[in-house]
C-alpha cells in the first residue's frame, strides 16, 4: 500500500457510516480527492478535533484505489473565527464550495492551493470588509482555474479598455459599445469599477484594507462576477443561499 504525504486543507466533511468522516481534502501537491477518517466521530479519536471543514494541516495518508484512508493529521491551522463568526462560516463555505464544484481529481494546482489558504487566513484574521475579499477571492480563483477575465481591452474587437464600460460574462471580460450585444448577460462595468478589479487580482489581501469602492462599483463588481462565476459553475451553489440570509437578516436588523 502507498502512502501519501501533503499538506492540504478540509473543503467539505460528511459524515460516513457509523463513526467514519469522509473529507473533500485539497492538497499543495496532489489536488483535490476524498479520504475517509477512520472513526473520526468517536470522542477519543486522535482525528475527531482537527478533521473539521477548513481545518489545514499536514497529512499521512494510505492509497486506495477509490477512497485514501487518513492516518495522521498534524493540525497547522483550525482558522477559529471561520467556525465562530457566522459571517464568517459563510464566506468560507462560499470559497470552499466553489473550489470543490470548479476543480477537477487530482490535478495538481500549487496557486490554487496558496490562494485557498490565504482566503482563509484573510477571512480569519484579516480586513473587516468580507465583501472585498470575497470579490478578490472570485477574480483570483477564476484566473488560478484557466478563466482570467480579459480586464485591458474589448474581449469581442479589441478596442482600448477606456471604449469599454460592460462586462460580459459569457464573452470573458470587458465590451465596447459596439460589441456589447454579443452578450445578452453583459452588465455596466464603468471605468473605475475596471480599476478596482484589476488591483482585487494582483495585489495581496493584506493590501486590500487601503482600497476605497464606491458604492456603485462595489455593486457592478458583484453582479458582473456574480454572472461570471455562475457562467462557469453552471448550478447553483447551496452557500450563496446562506450568505443572501445572513444580508437580509443584517438589513433587517438595522
Ligand atoms: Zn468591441
Amino acid at each position: 500500500m502507498s502512502l501519501l504525504k501533503c499538506e492540504g486543507v478540509v473543503l467539505r466533511v460528511r459524515d460516513f457510516g457509523e463513526a467514519d468522516r469522509i473529507l473533500t481534502i485539497l492538497s499543495d501537491t496532489d489536488g483535490k480527492f476524498d479520504a475517509v477518517a477512520r472513526g473520526a466521530r468517536r470522542p477519543r479519536s486522535r482525528l475527531v478535533g482537527v478533521t473539521q471543514q477548513f481545518s489545514r494541516g499536514n497529512m499521512l495518508l494510505f492509497r486506495g484505489r477509490s477512497l485514501d484512508t487518513l492516518n495522521t493529521f498534524e493540525l497547522i491551522s483550525s482558522y477559529p473565527s471561520l467556525s465562530l463568526d457566522v459571517a464568517k462560516m459563510a464566506y468560507a463555505s462560499y470559497v470552499a464550495e466553489l473550489v470543490d464544484r470548479m476543480t477537477g481529481e487530482r490535478q495538481r494546482n500549487e496557486l490554487l492551493y496558496a490562494l485557498v489558504v490565504s482566503t482563509f487566513e484573510a477571512l480569519d484574521t484579516g480586513p473587516a470588509d468580507l465583501e472585498m475579499v470575497l470579490r478578490a477571492f472570485e477574480i483570483k480563483f477564476m484566473s488560478v482555474s484557466g478563466f482570467r477575465p480579459e480586464l485591458s481591452r474589448c474581449v469581442s474587437c479589441g478596442a482600448s479598455e477606456d471604449e469599454a464600460s460592460w462586462f460580459g460574462p459569457e464573452a470573458g471580460g470587458l465590451l465596447c459599445d459596439r460589441c456589447r450585444s454579443v452578450d445578452a448577460g453583459g452588465t455596466r462595468f464603468s471605468a473605475a469599477t475596471r480599476e478596482l478589479a484589476k488591483r482585487l487580482l494582483l495585489w495581496d489581501y493584506n493590501k486590500l484594507a487601503v482600497l476605497k469602492a464606491s458604492r456603485d462599483s462595489t455593486v457592478e463588481l458583484e453582479t458582473a462576477f456574480r454572472a461570471y462565476v455562475d457562467q462557469r459553475v453552471g448550478r447553483k451553489l447551496h452557500s450563496l443561499d446562506f450568505i443572501s440570509d445572513l444580508k437580509s437578516m443584517e438589513r433587517g436588523g438595522r
